[in-house]
Order: C-alpha cells, then structure tokens, then sequence
C-alpha cells in the first residue's frame, strides 16, 4: 500500500484540502522568527501560499534541510558562502545523516530457479501475468526480496546489528530486467556510527543539494560489513542454498582475506535507500537539534518537520513505516494543540509534498 493511497485518497475530496501535484515548494516564507507560509513554483508561475498557524514540512531526509536552508534556516557560515541572509542559525540542520550502508555476495544460478529475462524462463514469464491474475502467484507476486534476518556481526552485542536480505534476481539497475539468473545476499549495517552531511550547491531552490554519507569512515562499520559478508557467504554455502548455487559472482572467489574484503566493500558500499536524520529531534540545549520533541523547529514559530530526516539515530531496519509512524506522530501533535481553534480555515496547514 503506498502512503498516498493509504493516507490522502481516503480523504482528498474533502473542502478543506487542496493538493497541488507537480508543484516544487521553493522556500519557507518568514517575518522575523514566525513562519508565514511557503513560496511554491505550479506551473511554472510563482504562487505564495500563506499559513494562519503553521507549515509542515514534510520534504524527506534530502529535501527538507534543503527547503530550511534555502530559507535562511541552517548552519550560518554555509548560508553566508550561498548569499543566503541567515534567518535563524541552526547548525544541526545537514548534519547528523545517517543511512544503512550496504554491500552484498552475489551468487550464478545454473538452474535458472531466479527471476530474469532469458530464453529458459520464457514460458515462466509468459505464464506470469496469468498466473497473477488467477492465483496471485508467480513471479509477479513477488518483489523479488524473498527474505531476510537480523543476526549479530560479533558477539555481545545487545540486539542485532546487521541486516541481510536475499534477492532472487541480480539487479544490476532498478530499471531494467536482468538477463543473467543469480541470486543477491545484501548485508547492511543497522546503526552505523559514521555520520554524514547535507549541504546546499546552490542557491537555486531547483538544485540538488550535495550529500555526503561519510560511509565507512568510522572502523566499527567496516568491521560489521566484514563479519556479514562472512555470514552472507556461510549461509549461501549450506545445502539449502548450495543446490541453487553456481559460481560466486561477487566478491568472487579471488577475494579471502579481511584486508580484500575490506577493499571490496570500501570499493562497493551503497545506499540502502534509508537516508535519515538531517534535521534531528532533541533537546534544546543541544546545539545540532534541529526539532524538539513535538517536531516544532527550535527558535521559530510555526513550523514542525514531519519525515525522515527527524530520526536522531537511524532505526534497526526498513525507514519506509517508521517515517509513516512520525507522520501519524505529527497528525497527533498538530490535532492536540489545535484544540479549541475553530475548524475550517482551508489553509492553516501546507504539507510540503508534491506525489499526490
Ligand atoms: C529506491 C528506494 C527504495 C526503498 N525501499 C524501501 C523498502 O523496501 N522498505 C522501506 O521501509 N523503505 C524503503 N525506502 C525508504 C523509504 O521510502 C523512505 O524512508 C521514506 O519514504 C521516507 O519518507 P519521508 O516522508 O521522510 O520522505 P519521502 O517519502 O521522500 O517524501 C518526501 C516527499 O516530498 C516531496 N518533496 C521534496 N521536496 C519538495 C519540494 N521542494 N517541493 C515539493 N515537494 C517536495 C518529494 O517529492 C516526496 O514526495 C526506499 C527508498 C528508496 C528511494
């Protein structure tokens, strides 16, 4: 179920909504230290948006330290370098990025058992759309990540601190089908200790910012990816698996000792997709919060983050619920201090977000 099914189409039809799809909001407008609403780019024209209560941003992890700074809310001396004129200094707003970094064994299937596009599976791929459709099997009953577990990289730890999940495909792009059958054991560390930063390219709300992950800077991450890639070819070796198992793809037989494993990871670590933690929750007194525990930005009025980038250490697993968990939070939050406000202002609150 996707978020905007399962959250906005329910209630889209209501009066007191507006969406506006294909919309980049560009900044967050203030008058001193009070949010007053946002400016937003629809159609390619300018349009001013105002709040009578509050904005919530909820941008995501890249993109709402984006939208802060952008808006004269971040770190001083990097806004200064931009010709940003600094609104408030918030120097955690960037900071603290965290993400699973990730690396995997890949294995050949002779047998073909895997999901790809080749001559041997044709009636199989033929059969798929059919077999959906009637028995909701298949291969296209599958997201092709079948399973996966939570173990220990070293022991006395208190809870795991690797993640694996098995893939029966080889993905080389999220966008084409692989031709070559194979199976993927990805390993990711759960919290890693490096931590990385968000910073502005641009001036131009229509530029990307630069994200650096720092992964692996910190040994303990390397140590843990070690131990998993260790893990992730033990469990590939025993029978239940072995019987699918061709020749290993990657890292590859050539690679042994702790010193190659560590040259293959820092040569192949990427994203798990999991970026959070660039506009962290926390107390007042601590310099690098960005949010206090009611998702309200330190030192302005009228302005919550409600997403991702909240998170003040990254959690244990997937981000995808979690974040929908803060947004729930923040509906929670937003409903009990407007108790007593009376209903019906249509624009009291503008959720930055353009996938309607
Ligand atoms: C390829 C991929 C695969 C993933 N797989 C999984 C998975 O299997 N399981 C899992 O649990 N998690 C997964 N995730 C992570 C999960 O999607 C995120 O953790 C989650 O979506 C974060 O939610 P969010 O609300 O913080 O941000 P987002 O979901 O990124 O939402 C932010 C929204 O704001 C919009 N936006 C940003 N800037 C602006 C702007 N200036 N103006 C207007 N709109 C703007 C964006 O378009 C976006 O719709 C995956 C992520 C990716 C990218």
């Amino acid at each position: 179920m996707s978020s905007s099914r399962a959250f906005l189409h329910p209630v889209v039809h209501r009066s007191n909504l507006q969406v506006f799809a294909d919309t980049l909001v560009e900044r967050i407008n203030l008058e001193g230290a009070r949010v007053v609403g946002v400016t937003i780019r629809h159609q390619g024209k300018k349009e001013i948006l105002t709040a009578s209560r509050e904005v919530v941003l909820a941008a995501g992890t890249v993109n709402s330290p984006q939208l802060m700074m952008l808006s004269g809310l971040g770190p001083a001396d990097m806004l200064r370098r931009h010709g940003i004129r600094v609104a408030a200094d918030l120097p955690g707003v960037g900071a603290n990025l965290q993400d699973h970094p990730t690396v995997s064994v890949a294995m050949s299937n002779p047998g073909a058992e895997s999901y790809a596009l080749s001559w041997r599976t044709a009636p199989r791929v033929a059969a798929a759309p059919l077999r959906y459709l009637f028995a909701r099997s298949g291969m296209l009953a599958s997201n092709a990540a079948e399973a996966g577990g939570f173990l220990y990289s070293r022991e006395g730890l208190a809870r795991p601190d690797l993640q694996m999940t098995f893939m029966v495909g080889l993905k080389d792009n999220p966008r084409t089908l692989p031709r070559r059958h194979g199976f993927v054991l990805h390993v990711a560390v759960l919290r890693p200790v490096t931590r990385g930063r968000l910073e502005l390219a641009s001036a131009d709300p229509g530029t990307r910012p630069v994200m650096n992950p720092r992964f692996l800077e910190d040994r303990t991450d390397v140590d843990a990816l070690i131990a998993g890639l260790k893990a992730a070819r033990r469990i590939l070796a025993m029978p239940a698996m072995a019987r699918y198992s061709g020749s290993e793809l990657s890292p590859g037989p050539g690679v042994k000792s702790d010193a190659e494993l560590e040259s293959f990871i820092r040569a192949n670590v990427a994203t798990t997709y999991h970026p959070v933690g660039s506009c962290k929750m926390g107390p007042r007194h601590d310099p690098m919060a960005v949010v206090d525990s009611r998702l309200r930005v330190h030192g302005i009025v009228g302005l919550r983050v409600a997403d991702a980038s909240i998170m003040p250490n990254i959690i244990g697993g997937n981000t995808s619920a979690p974040s929908m968990m803060i947004g729930e939070r923040a509906a929670e939050f937003i409903a009990q201090d407007c108790k007593g406000i009376t209903a019906g202002a249509s624009r009291n609150f503008i959720a930055a977000t353009a996938h309607a």
